[in-house]
């Protein structure tokens, strides 16, 4: 262990990810807490890391309070109407009463905003998108967080989270390794805003081999946002809510501006309109849901699946009528060129010029989020204006751990932030930590260095195992002594993908399979006490495993607990096969024990606060 130099930091406010989330977090924390010492700590290098990375080319979330476009109530209704009636509103709608504050700050900053000629406002994409010249988005944000924090460590990944051993149930910090030094950092903190990202590879994804990076969701998100406060036995909340994604195929180019701009429309290989055809057998599982506006993103997920199985495919994106307009054209082009350079590249690859060729779409593995159409993540409390008794517990975004905080897809329950709404709930959840501090909640905490120590050890292992099981390889990289990175994650990704309503099963899964996959995953946990690293950077392959298996434990108690198919288009339920509002109009809510190791989920209410409020106002 000498090899591996300590080193500690102490702060008050800790931010985990410098992506969308972190660096709002970090941004806001400076503006509340002046004389606070400020920590932001990222995987990989804030100016170019998480899901915008590459950059956008639209900010999905604005209100255009400004103009009477929207109104935060309307965001909520649209939420709730695309989940299938399932978020937290009070969550919602305090990230979209505050969103509009935090892009007229990126326009501010420098980010290329596109004006609408003729109205001078943001040009809209659709009814909330509006259009960004967006590759220097994350760049941009970065700098905001780097001007705000005492320091941004960059190349560290946090593995634990520290737990305050004076008082029961408080966070006292994190700890982690560099990646590039092999250096152990611990970060005894008063508060810890988690804001990890979400969780791709979990599920197998459908390129393998060399193209297996090749996700729609960015690879290196690894769903550490969740590992992270479950295992000190955090609530979470609509973890079964996966979501499936409709892209194009192989590159996953977005859609988005397709659908919205370009007025695109997508049809079956007999150049039929497949949607209206699966109308009829939607409304038998879903009822009512079917005929809302807009159609709910998993409901058009559904007849696309339905239809591929059917044999109706491939499906394709109709392009060759808008791409005859030049203007459309560049826009269709440039889309890519903003954050999916590679979808260009795959249609050169393949011959497809969408001015004459209608390019294929395809339904994507699953991943877990709690920013995009879905809205897996921790269970947290809400704003104190807004939320109802079970929805607060005294500071807004606080865990059910005090003084650990989340934002972006870590939180559960509040769905189409997407990037100016995260970076949104960064401020909120800051605000509130910053709060807490003032409030002395956070004093008095002790962080033992055997705690530390412990950790230490339990992080470095997989160097040790490595080190001597190698000498025990029969061939290749086989070894009865450990198992390496890769192989551990091919075989979670099959536990998944086959038990749990991946690819393999066309989103299939029922209670049957659900119970294997349980088994299966608690043998592959057993298994990953002898995961091997052989260099730092399998060191990071292999905590980003560890924390995968725990997020997937999870989403699958969450997938068994559920006992219908409430989004059909994400996943199916084979033994529940319908929607059921009697029983299970209702979130869910788990918790892991850390002493055991075992889940108890439970019921929570879905409370409807847009419209109760409204028709006690109209009583
Ligand atoms: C393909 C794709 C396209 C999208 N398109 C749009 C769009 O057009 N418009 C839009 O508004 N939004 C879009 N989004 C959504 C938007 O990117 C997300 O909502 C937003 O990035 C979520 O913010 P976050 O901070 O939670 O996660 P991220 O921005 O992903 O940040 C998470 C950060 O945590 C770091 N991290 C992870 N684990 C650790 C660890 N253990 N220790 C330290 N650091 C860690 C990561 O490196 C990363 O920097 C898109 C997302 C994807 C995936």
């Amino acid at each position: 262990m000498a090899k591996h130099k300590t080193h500690f930091e102490d702060c008050d406010v800790l931010v985990v990810g410098g992506g969308m989330a972190g660096t709002g977090a970090t941004f806001e924390a400076r503006h509340w807490g002046r004389d606070m010492k400020i920590i932001c700590v990222e995987k990989a290098n804030i100016d170019r890391s998480g899901a915008v990375a590459q950059g956008l080319y639209a900010i999905n979330c604005y209100m255009g309070m400004q103009w009477g476009e929207n109104q935060p109530e309307d965001h909520v209704r649209y939420a709730r109407n695309d989940l299938m009636g399932m978020v937290r509103e009070d969550l919602g709608y305090d990230m979209a009463r505050h969103v509009d504050s935090t892009v007229h700050m990126f326009d501010e900053w420098g980010l290329p905003m596109m004006k609408n000629e003729k109205t001078g406002r943001y040009l809209r994409e659709g009814k909330w998108q509006i259009m960004i010249h967006g590759e220097s988005y994350k760049p941009i944000v970065a700098e905001a967080a780097k001007k705000s924090a005492d320091k941004i460590y960059n190349r560290i990944m946090i593995t634990h989270l520290l737990m305050d051993e004076a008082q029961e149930n408080r966070v006292g910090g994190a700890v982690g390794f560099n990646m590039r030094t092999g250096d152990y950092h611990v970060f005894r903190a008063k508060t810890v805003i988690v804001a990890a990202g979400g969780a791709s590879h979990i599920f197998k994804p459908r390129a393998v081999g060399e193209g297996m990076g090749r996700t729609w969701y960015a690879p290196w998100s690894n769903g550490s946002a969740y590992a992270l406060p479950i295992a000190v036995g955090a609530k979470m909340t609509q973890m079964e809510n996966r979501i499936v994604l409709c892209r194009f195929k192989d590159g996953y180019g977005p859609v988005g501006a397709y659908f919205l701009h370009l007025k695109t429309y997508t049809q079956n290989a007999n150049g039929e309109n497949y949607e209206k055809k699966w109308y009829d057998q939607t409304k038998e599982l879903v009822g009512e849901y079917i005929d809302h506006h807009p159609t709910p993103t998993c409901l058009r997920n559904h007849a696309f699946i339905q239809e591929t199985i059917a044999g109706g495919g491939p499906i394709h994106m109709v392009t060759t009528e808008a791409f005859q307009d030049p203007h459309l054209e560049t826009v269709g082009w440039e889309n890519f060129l903003g954050m999916t350079v590679g979808q260009a590249v795959v249609w050169a690859s393949q011959n497809i010029d969408p001015k004459y060729t209608n390019p294929e779409l395809t339904t994507s593995e699953p991943y877990v989020m709690g920013s995009h159409a879905t809205c897996s993540g921790a269970w947290v409390s809400g704003p104190e204006d807004l939320s109802p008794p079970e929805y607060f517990w005294g500071y807004n975004r606080m865990l059910t751990i005090d003084g650990l905080f989340g934002a972006g897809d870590t939180v559960g329950g509040s769905a189409h932030k997407f990037s100016s709404g995260s970076f949104t709930e960064g401020r909120l959840a800051a605000k509130a930590a910053v709060k807490y501090i003032q409030d002395k909640k956070a004093e008095g905490i002790k962080v033992t260095d055997k705690q530390c120590e412990d950790f230490k050890v339990a992080i470095f292992k997989p160097l040790e195992t490595y080190q001597v099981a190698q000498n025990e390889i029969t061939g290749g990289t086989v070894s009865p002594s450990y198992i390496s990175p890769i192989q551990g994650l091919q075989r979670l990704q099959r536990i998944m993908d086959e038990y749990v309503g991946g690819i393999a099963t066309n989103y299939m899964t029922n209670g049957n399979m659900l119970k294997r996959g349980l088994e299966l995953l608690a043998w592959l946990e057993e298994d990953l006490e002898k995961v091997g690293a052989e260099d730092l950077h399998q060191l990071m392959r292999a905590w980003e495993l560890k924390h995968r298996a725990l997020t997937s434990q999870c989403v699958t108690e969450h997938t068994m607990f559920r006992e219908e198919t409430r989004w059909p288009g994400y996943y199916y339920r084979g033994d529940h096969m319908k929607l059921d509002d009697d029983n299970w109009h209702c979130l869910t809510v788990s918790r892991r024990d850390p002493k055991t190791g075992k889940f108890s989920l439970e019921k929570v209410p879905v409370y409807h606060i847009v419209d109760e409020n409204e028709k006690k106002k109209a009583s």
